[in-house]
C-alpha cells in the first residue's frame, strides 16, 4: 500500500498475524503516534528507553524499525485539519503492532474521542492493564508487592457502545412509551435512557484472548468480575458466557473453582488455570484486603473501567499504569494517562506509562528479555531515587530529574548492568 505522508522504512520487515499467533521478524516495523501535549516529551524518552534495551538484550542482533504514523494535533496540521487521517487506520491493519502517546479530545463540535475511535474503527476489542508494583514506587499500599494482576476489560459493548437517548427528545420519549406500553415497565417521567448490549460474540471473544494470554504466560486463575446477581441478563450473562468458553474451548486447561475443591482439595493442579467469577462490589474491597487472590480478571467495559484505575492506584497511579488495546491482529499500545498540556515541551513528566506500556509490547512481540532488562533498570534507578518530579514529592531524599534525565538514568543503569 502507498500512503501519502506516512513513511515506511526501508530497513524494516512487516509483523504478520496467522490465527491469534503473530510472527515477529528481527527487524519489525512499528508504528508509533506520538501524541499530543506531554506525548512528544514521553515518546522520545521512551523510545530510547525501548532501543537501548533491544540493542543489549540482543546484541545488535535486533531492530526496531520506528514508522511514525499521525493521529490528533500533528495529524491535523499534515493532513489539513484532519485529526484522524483514514491512512492511519491503514497502516495499523497492515503494519498490526503501534504504540502511541496521548491525544487530546478537541472539545466541542460533537468531536468522538480519537481513542474511542480507534478502539472502534480497528475493533481492539481487549482492553488489556497489567498492574504490578514496581519496588521503590511511592504508594498507599503496605504490601503493594502482592498486587500482581492482568484486566481484560471489554472495549466494544456495554456502556461504550453510546446507546443513549436524552430525556426531552421525541427518541427518547418513543423509546420510553414502548418500554411502558408494549413490555410493562415502569419508571420516572423525564428519565434519561440508555441500553446496555453485552453480547455472546463480544464476552467469548474477549474470554478467549484473556485464556490464551494466561496460557501463554503460566497465569494461574482468571476471575470474571461481573454484577449479575442484579442485572442477570448482561452482567450475568456475560458471567455465563466465560465460563462457557473455558468449559467448551478450553477445558484441558482450565477448572472452575467448584471443581478445585471437588476434585483436588482446594489445591491448584499443575497447567491447570482455575475459572472463578466475583460479584463486582466485593472485588474492590478484595483489591485492597487479598490482591494476592488475583490474576487475571475479565470485565465488561464499565466495571473494567473503573476497576483499572483503582487498582493502579494502588501501585502508585495511572501515570505509570500500562495499557494496550488489541483485537484478532492489530494491537495498540498506550499511555494511560491524558495529555497534561500544561507540561507540554517542558521535558518534565514521568515517561513510566507508556516506557511500561512499550515493555508489555516487547513482551508480545515475545522479546521478553528486552523487557525484562527495562524493568530491572527501572527498580535500580528507583533504589537511587532518581525519579521525575510527581514522584520526587512523595519520596524523601530523591533526586528530581527532567524525563529525559529520568531516561538517560535508565539506559545507564542498563549498560552497566553485567548481567
Ligand atoms: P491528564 O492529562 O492525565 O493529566 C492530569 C494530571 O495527571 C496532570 O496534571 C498531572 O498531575 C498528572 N499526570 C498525567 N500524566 C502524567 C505523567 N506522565 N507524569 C506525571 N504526572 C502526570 O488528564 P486531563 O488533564 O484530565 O486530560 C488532558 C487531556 O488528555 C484531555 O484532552 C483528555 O481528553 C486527554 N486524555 C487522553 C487520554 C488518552 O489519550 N488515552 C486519556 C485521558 C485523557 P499534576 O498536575 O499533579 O502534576
Amino acid at each position: 500500500m502507498t500512503y501519502q505522508h506516512i513513511v515506511v522504512p526501508d530497513e524494516g520487515e512487516k509483523i504478520t498475524c496467522l490465527e491469534f499467533e503473530h510472527c515477529v521478524p528481527d527487524n519489525p516495523i512499528v508504528a508509533f503516534i506520538e501524541g499530543d501535549g506531554i506525548g512528544r516529551d514521553i515518546m522520545t524518552a521512551s523510545k530510547r528507553i525501548w532501543d537501548a534495551a533491544v540493542e543489549k538484550a540482543y546484541s545488535g542482533r535486533r531492530k526496531i524499525a520506528w514508522m511514525e504514523i499521525y493521529a490528533g494535533e500533528k495529524a491535523a496540521g499534515i493532513y489539513d485539519g484532519d485529526y484522524m487521517p483514514e491512512e492511519t487506520f491503514d497502516a495499523l491493519r497492515e503494519f498490526l503492532v503501534g504504540i502511541k502517546g496521548p491525544l487530546t479530545t478537541p472539545v466541542g463540535g460533537g468531536f468522538r474521542s480519537l481513542n474511542v475511535t480507534l478502539r472502534q474503527v480497528l475493533d481492539l476489542y481487549a482492553c488489556v492493564r497489567p498492574v504490578r508494583w514496581y519496588r521503590g514506587v511511592p504508594g498507599p499500599m503496605r504490601e503493594p508487592e502482592k498486587v500482581d494482576m492482568v484486566i481484560f476489560r471489554e472495549n466494544t459493548e456495554d456502556v461504550y457502545a453510546g446507546i443513549e437517548y436524552e430525556a426531552g427528545t421525541p427518541e427518547n420519549e418513543k423509546l420510553a412509551r414502548f418500554l411502558r406500553e408494549e413490555m410493562g415497565e415502569d419508571f420516572f417521567e423525564g428519565a434519561g435512557l440508555g441500553v446496555k448490549p453485552i453480547s455472546p460474540f463480544g464476552t467469548k471473544r474477549l474470554m478467549r484472548s484473556a485464556l490464551r494470554y494466561a496460557l501463554d504466560r503460566g497465569r494461574k486463575s482468571i476471575t470474571i468480575m461481573h454484577k449479575g446477581n442484579i442485572q442477570k441478563f448482561t452482567e450475568g450473562a456475560f458471567r455465563n458466557w466465560c465460563y462457557e468458553v473455558a468449559a467448551e474451548e478450553f477445558s484441558e486447561h482450565t477448572i472452575t473453582e467448584d471443581g478445585l475443591w471437588d476434585k483436588y482439595d482446594g489445591k491448584q493442579p499443575e497447567g491447570k488455570i482455575v475459572v472463578k467469577d466475583r460479584i463486582a462490589d466485593i472485588i474492590f474491597q478484595h483489591m485492597l484486603l487479598r490482591p494476592a487472590e488475583f490474576d487475571i480478571i475479565i470485565a465488561p467495559n464499565l466495571n473494567g473501567d473503573y476497576l483499572s484505575d483503582a487498582l493502579a492506584a494502588q501501585v502508585g497511579g495511572v501515570g505509570i499504569a500500562p495499557g494496550a488495546n488489541i483485537g484478532d491482529s492489530v494491537m495498540l499500545f498506550e499511555a494511560t494517562h491524558g495529555t497534561a498540556p500544561k507540561y507540554t515541551n517542558l521535558d518534565k513528566v514521568n515517561p513510566g506509562s507508556l516506557m511500561f506500556s512499550g515493555v508489555m509490547m516487547l513482551e508480545f512481540m515475545g522479546w521478553r528479555e528486552a523487557a525484562e532488562m527495562i524493568k530491572t533498570a527501572y527498580e535500580k534507578t528507583l533504589d537511587q531515587k532518581t525519579v521525575t518530579y510527581d514522584f520526587a514529592r512523595q519520596m524523601d531524599g530523591a533526586t528530581e530529574v527532567a524525563t529525559s534525565g529520568f531516561a538517560s538514568a535508565i539506559i545507564d543503569n542498563m549498560r552497566n548492568d553485567s548481567a
